[in-house]
């Protein structure tokens, strides 16, 4: 039997954890498994592109367990009342090739995108950073707030999307929760006096949602709505002056902003930064930039802990998933 966390099991471990929480907690499971890089099997996402947008897999091993997410990014649906993003994944043992836990990943990967950010950006933010600067309020918004206000305290948000919708529907869902929203007019005055500047807008196209004449210094941008070929968000002069850290290079240069630079455009690997084997933030006045694609690891990191933090609960059920004949040799037999 399989342990599976459908959705309705989701929302009622979040609900009794809490977001905040559980992004912090993630961020350690983040840390623990990006410092021992080196174990892990690490491949760019195989992705399947259409017109529509995108399906990707996403598969890791660290040699005792592996996992895979099932994931897709279709800008479009929002119009027809679906999401972008939907997902599932999986954990398997190695040594027996079985899958152990299968779960809902849609709420997950907005968690663990969240947890990544700000696992990057504690390395790489301006110390004291308190503005957080949201462009693109869609259905990551919520859990990049609260996890940056979780982990490094960060109260007041200033927002931007052209939707108006999105931003009160943002306003309504968070700032019962204590956040000082400033709801700005344009991108310009949505990152004015930000410290940390989250774009997060889903348009499969090039956009320059950050021209480089926007930008001053001393801040850290996380840069997650540019994840494939083909979308970006970020203009190409602001990427040639800042320091650009990202996940996994080899997939960062098909699917980041780093798509748009010479593919030798030196660039530094977050796991590099956690373990000291290169600086992140050297200076105050720096710009920083964490290209966010969203990595297999992280999601292997996610699913790690969900399955550690349910284990002795009941927010999970058992699934008849694999054929299981008492002689593996006659699978006939289970027909009989
Ligand atoms: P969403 O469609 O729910 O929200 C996107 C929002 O961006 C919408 O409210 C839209 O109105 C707004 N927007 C579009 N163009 C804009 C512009 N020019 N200026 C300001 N706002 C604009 O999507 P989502 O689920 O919140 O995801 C956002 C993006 O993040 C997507 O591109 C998605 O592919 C990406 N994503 C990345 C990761 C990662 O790990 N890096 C993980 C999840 C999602």
């Amino acid at each position: 039997m399989v342990r599976f966390v459908g959705v309705e099991n989701m929302v009622r471990w979040v609900r009794s954890i809490g977001v905040e929480q559980i992004v912090a907690d993630m961020v350690d499971y983040l840390e623990a498994d990006f410092t021992r890089w080196d174990q892990f099997d690490k491949t760019p996402r195989v992705a399947s592109h259409s017109p529509y947008g995108v399906i990707e897999l996403m598969p890791t091993s660290d040699r005792q367990t592996y996992s895979f997410k099932y994931v897709n990014g279709h800008p479009i649906n929002t119009k027809i009342g679906r999401q972008t993003v939907t997902a599932f994944g999986v954990l398997a043992d190695v040594a027996s090739g079985y899958p152990l836990f299968l779960s809902e990943m849609t709420l997950l990967t907005a968690l663990r995108t969240a947890a990544t950010s700000v696992m990057a950006a504690k390395l790489l933010a301006p110390p004291n950073a308190s503005v957080l600067s949201l462009i693109g309020t869609g259905a990551q918004a919520e859990f990049q707030a609260l996890g940056f206000r979780s982990v490094l305290g960060m109260l007041t948000l200033r927002v931007f999307d052209t939707d108006p919708q999105a931003v009160q529907k943002l306003r309504t869902n968070i700032e019962p929760l204590g956040f000082d929203i400033v709801d700005a007019a344009t991108v310009e005055d949505a990152i004015a006096g930000a410290h940390v500047i989250t774009t997060c807008t889903a348009d499969k196209t090039k956009a320059t949602i950050l021209r480089d004449d926007m930008v001053a210094s001393s801040v850290h941008i996380n840069a997650i709505g540019g994840d494939c070929p083909g979308k970006t968000e970020l203009d190409a002069a602001l990427l040639m002056r800042s320091n650009i850290f990202a996940e996994y290079l080899p997939q960062t240069r098909i699917e980041g902003e780093l798509q748009q630079l010479d593919p030798k455009w030196p660039a530094t690997e977050l796991w590099e930064v956690l373990t000291g084997a290169s600086p992140g933030r050297t200076s105050g006045d720096q710009i920083t930039i964490f290209d966010s694609v969203g990595f297999a690891i992280e999601d292997f990191s996610a699913l790690r802990y969900l399955s550690d933090s349910v284990a002795d609960t009941d927010f999970f059920e058992t699934i008849d998933l694999i054929a299981e004949p008492s002689d593996p040799k006659n699978l006939f037999g289970l027909l009989d």
